[in-house]
Order: C-alpha cells, then sequence, then structure tokens
C-alpha cells in the first residue's frame, strides 16, 4: 500500500481515504462517491479491527462479504481496496496504541472500554500506510469523528477529516452492517430509534430548548418499545460530547445487537413534519 501510495503522490495524485470494516452498504459508499469527486486517487480500506472490539463475540459474528466488497468498490471506481489481514497489523510483540483524552472519554468511550483507543491505532496505521491528502467519515459515528479529528490535529496526521452525512432507509434508520444481525421484527424495533431523533427535532423545532424536556420526548419512542434497551439517549454539545447540548445521541440495544445513531436538534430530521 505503501508503495502504491508513494509512487501516486510522486505523480502528483491526491490521494483520499475511505476506512471501513466491509459488509459495505449505501453509507459506505455515499463517502465512497464523495471521495471520488474530491481526489485523483481513491483508496477504500476494508479490515474489521479485532482491537476495538470488546466482546470476541460481537467480532466473530459482524458481518463479512469480502468477494461483494470487491464488487462494489470495482463498479465505484476506486483505486485500491487496501485490506490487511489482522497478523500483519498486530503481529506477535505488538503492543503500541494510542489513547485520545477528553472527546473519547464519554458515551461510546465510557459504554465500550478500549473502543476508541483500537479506533485511533488502526487510523493511524492506516493513515500511515496510505498517506491520505483527505480522509472521509460517516456523522453516523459522530464521537468517532471528533476522536479522529482530535487525533489527526495531536499526531499531526495531516489528513484532512472531511465527514459525510447519514444515508437512512425510508423509514429513518441509519444504515449499519449490523442492521443484517436484526430478524424482521426487531428491524421493525430497530425504527424506534430514528422515531427517538425525530421526535426530539420535531419538540426543538417548536422552540423548546428545556434539556429535560427535550430528553424526554427523545426517551418515550425507546421507552415504549418493548425489544429496545437503551444503553444511553443523551442531549450533548456537538464538539465536547459532555452534557449539555443540542446532539442527541443513542445507543440502543434491539435484542442482541447494539445500535447507534445521532442527530443535531438545530437540523431538520427526515420525514419531521
Ligand atoms: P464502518 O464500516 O461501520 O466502520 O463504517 C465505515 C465508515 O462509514 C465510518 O466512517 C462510518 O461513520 C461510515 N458510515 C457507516 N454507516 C453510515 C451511514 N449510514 N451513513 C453514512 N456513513 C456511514
Amino acid at each position: 500500500m505503501r508503495h502504491a501510495s508513494r509512487r501516486w503522490r510522486a505523480d502528483g495524485e491526491e490521494i483520499g481515504l475511505v476506512p471501513t470494516m466491509g459488509a459495505l452498504h449505501a453509507g459506505h459508499l455515499s463517502l465512497v462517491d464523495r471521495a471520488r469527486r474530491e481526489n485523483s486517487k481513491v483508496v477504500v480500506s476494508a479490515f474489521v479491527n479485532p482491537i476495538q472490539f470488546g466482546s470476541g463475540a460481537d467480532f466473530a459474528r459482524y458481518p463479512r462479504d469480502p468477494d461483494r466488497d470487491a464488487r462494489l468498490l470495482l463498479e465505484a471506481g476506486v483505486d485500491a481496496i487496501y485490506r490487511p489481514v489482522a497478523e500483519s497489523m498486530y503481529p506477535p510483540g505488538s503492543s503500541t496504541r494510542v489513547r485520545v483524552g477528553g472527546v473519547a472519554e464519554p458515551l461510546e468511550g465510557a459504554a465500550r472500554p478500549g473502543h476508541f483507543e483500537g479506533v485511533a491505532t488502526v487510523v493511524t496505521k492506516l493513515f500511515a500506510a496510505v498517506a491520505p491528502d483527505r480522509a472521509y467519515f460517516g456523522q453516523k459515528d459522530a464521537q468517532q469523528v471528533a476522536v479522529v479529528r482530535r487525533l489527526g490535529l495531536d499526531l499531526d496526521l495531516g489528513a484532512e477529516i472531511r465527514v459525510c452525512p447519514t444515508v437512512r432507509e425510508p423509514d429513518g434508520l441509519a444504515l449499519s452492517s449490523r442492521n443484517a444481525h436484526l430478524d424482521p421484527r426487531e428491524r421493525q424495533a430497530a425504527a424506534s430509534l430514528s422515531a427517538a431523533l425525530r421526535a426530539a427535532a420535531r419538540q426543538y423545532a417548536t422552540g423548546e430548548r428545556d434539556q429535560a424536556a427535550l430528553r424526554e420526548r427523545l426517551l418515550a419512542p425507546l421507552e415504549a418499545e418493548p425489544l429496545a434497551r437503551i444503553d444511553y439517549a443523551e442531549l450533548v454539545d456537538p464538539e465536547t460530547f459532555q452534557a449539555l447540548g443540542r446532539l442527541a445521541v443513542l445507543a440502543v440495544w434491539i435484542g442482541n445487537t447494539r445500535l447507534i445513531d445521532n442527530h443535531d436538534l438545530a437540523e431538520t430530521f427526515p420525514g419531521q413534519s
């Protein structure tokens, strides 16, 4: 990967990187499209990064379909698919980890110990291999975006971070590789996340600014759904991810599948009015 990247750079090409864990969907492909428009070469990495998963079970059952991914990415016109194997990313003796403080600590950081350390470490390694001019991330993982921005500034990684809007199903469910785990009843129940974000956005649009009232609106659709178990549902500052603020962030178990989503209440949610 580094050889290809160096050659391109010497030829004056600009490189866009889209980091993914594979099992691609239209959300990933929206990042690829944007990267194609803004760079002369596009690299998509597809690596299910073991060190960002908590339980071995979640890692083991994470969906994988490398042949389909390759077909989709070739159709999308990418220049390289970077698919390292875990044994080369983390060979025996590997012991360096990148830990981001501050913004990486609340919410996902608290709920999934070690998760952002795994993310920051793999992003650092991917940036070292690809040396992108620009790297593309989804708003779907809003706190991850903040962590990667902090990482890029603190370690002078050089790539510009660009953020793309969340791609959703017609009923509002954010596309996610983990949606493949949902059975039909759970898929219905998963719509409670977008219903919660929509309800809070609707309330905010009426002029409501009381945090407790907005949070009540956010919680109601989740509490009404018997298959949903709330991990967190908060209103936080969109920069720091500390309470209080207008970014609604959710992590909700639907059966054995943990889904996350978020929405800035100052923006209109699909199907809001
Ligand atoms: P993942 O493969 O889940 O690690 O995601 C790879 C990248 O795609 C991350 O930057 C995600 O935020 C982004 N992404 C995942 N789902 C969506 C979505 N529904 N809309 C936009 N971007 C997404």
